[in-house]
């Protein structure tokens, strides 16, 4: 059963949504709906279940740099995060120290990461450390002739994503201050005493506040109070495959490469998890919101994977899943309130870096919800984060 009146209202279970719910419970004795309309569906959009489960700071911030710390900040918080949720869970999630090797098979690539990249993430303060092609075999014996060599990154982490969504829904469904609803959230209504949130059965939800974590369909939510510019938001579509390692050896570290051919420029990805799987990927489709899987996208990895690591391209594939990202077309996250009275507070648009910026997101998200005092850091992660960088104008 609802409460009549929850304090907080989340629309969207993903990691984002269920992250905040979670640490806001941590913090508080707040009731927390959560609004979430593919609750138990077998093909779901979620970005969340699809994800390979990197923790990834410097990934694709090598350019501009500007999301560094806040992605580092969500790095470091993430080891009590896992040990919090699974304590309370109690089963294990396993966060592996398996760093990561960022790398080339051309040589212009090669140059890129070395020349360019390293004393970028240097400056930065970010342990990396330039790699030859015997090197980078010697940390991961199972990849190819054609590797170059690459980028070490020594502090990335991994985990397995639906072991996180696992927990969120048991921990959050155990919890007597939380309620799922399972329905969609279709408008929002806010003015100075509340929030209204309309709900596809007919049913109308009030509360004091609403967090719109609802992925790649936050915008259909938030623009009545602000429109995001058309180019500035919008669906990316990634397709990943697991694959089970066969007895007597496994993938040691993290991998990935930019592999640029006539078209496009393809991303390669490998994820180690416990019990004997890797995730192999991924695919990145902009402006495709379409759910399931598409067995040209399973040819497409391994066809990529292959150019990387030719003896995990052959391994067995067990499973294939698809979800959309929240695509920004700064590359940044989206965090912030986005009406003049504060009720309305946007939590989307993390690209490809959700499960590495989920942690941050939700302690900054619990902060401006419970009103609590705001760090230094805190305010320059929300400045970057501010939702109205993407604004054609404000709607109301
Ligand atoms: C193939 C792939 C690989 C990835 N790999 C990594 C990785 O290695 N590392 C990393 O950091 N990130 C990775 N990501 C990115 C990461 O998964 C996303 O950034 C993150 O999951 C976004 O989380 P979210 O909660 O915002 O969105 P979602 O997980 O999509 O959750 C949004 C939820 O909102 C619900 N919803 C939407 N609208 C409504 C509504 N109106 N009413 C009710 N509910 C609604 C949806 O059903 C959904 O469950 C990957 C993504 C993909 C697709």
């Amino acid at each position: 059963m609802v409460p009549t009146h929850p304090d907080v209202v989340i629309v969207g279970g993903g990691v984002i949504g269920g992250g905040i719910a979670e640490w806001l419970r941590c913090d508080s004795r707040l009731r927390v709906g959560v609004v979430e309309q593919e609750y138990g569906a077998r093909v779901t959009t979620s970005a969340s279940r699809a994800a390979a489960g990197g923790i990834n700071p410097h990934l694709y911030d090598e350019g501009h740099g500007a999301l560094g710390p806040m992605a580092q900040r969500s790095r470091d918080l993430y080891p009590g995060w896992i040990e919090r949720l699974s304590a309370v869970w109690g089963r294990p999630i396993e966060l592996r120290p398996s760093g990561l090797l960022c790398l080339a098979v051309e040589e212009k690539e090669h140059g890129r990461l070395v020349d360019e990249v390293l004393p970028l993430l240097r400056e930065r303060g970010v342990a990396a450390e330039a790699l030859g092609a015997d090197e980078a075999r010697g940390r991961e014996p199972l990849l190819g002739p054609a590797v170059r060599g690459g980028l070490w990154l020594p502090d990335d982490l991994a985990v397995e994503p639906m072991r996180i969504m696992a927990a969120l829904e048991s921990v959050l469904g155990a919890d007597d201050g939380i309620t799922w609803v399972r329905d969609r959230a279709e408008e929002i209504r806010a003015d100075g005493d509340g929030v209204q949130i309309v709900l596809r059965s007919g049913r109308v939800l009030r509360s004091d506040r609403v967090v719109v974590a609802a992925g790649h369909l936050s915008h259909e939510l938030v623009k009545d109070f602000i429109d995001w510019r058309d180019d500035s938001f919008g669906p990316v579509k990634g397709q990943i495959l697991e694959v089970a390692v066969p007895a007597g050896g496994g993938l040691r570290t993290q991998c990935d490469a930019l592999l640029p051919d006539d078209e496009e420029t393809h991303i390669v990805r490998a994820t180690p998890y416990a019990e004997g799987r890797v995730a192999v990927g991924v695919t990145h489709d902009e402006g495709d919101a379409s759910p399931g899987t598409s067995s040209r996208a399973d040819e497409t990895i391994l066809q990529n994977l292959r150019r990387i690591l030719p003896a995990v391209a052959d391994w067995e594939v067990i499973g294939a899943r698809a979800g959309i990202r929240p695509g920004t077309s700064d590359g940044l996250p989206i965090l912030g309130y986005v009406d003049p009275h504060r009720r309305v507070l946007a939590a989307t648009g993390h690209n490809g870096l959700g499960i590495t910026l989920a942690p941050r997101t939700a302690q900054l998200a619990a902060k401006l919800l419970l009103d609590l005092p705001l760090t230094d850091d805190d305010r320059a992660d929300l400045r970057l984060s501010r939702p109205e960088r993407l604004a054609a104008s404000r709607a109301r």
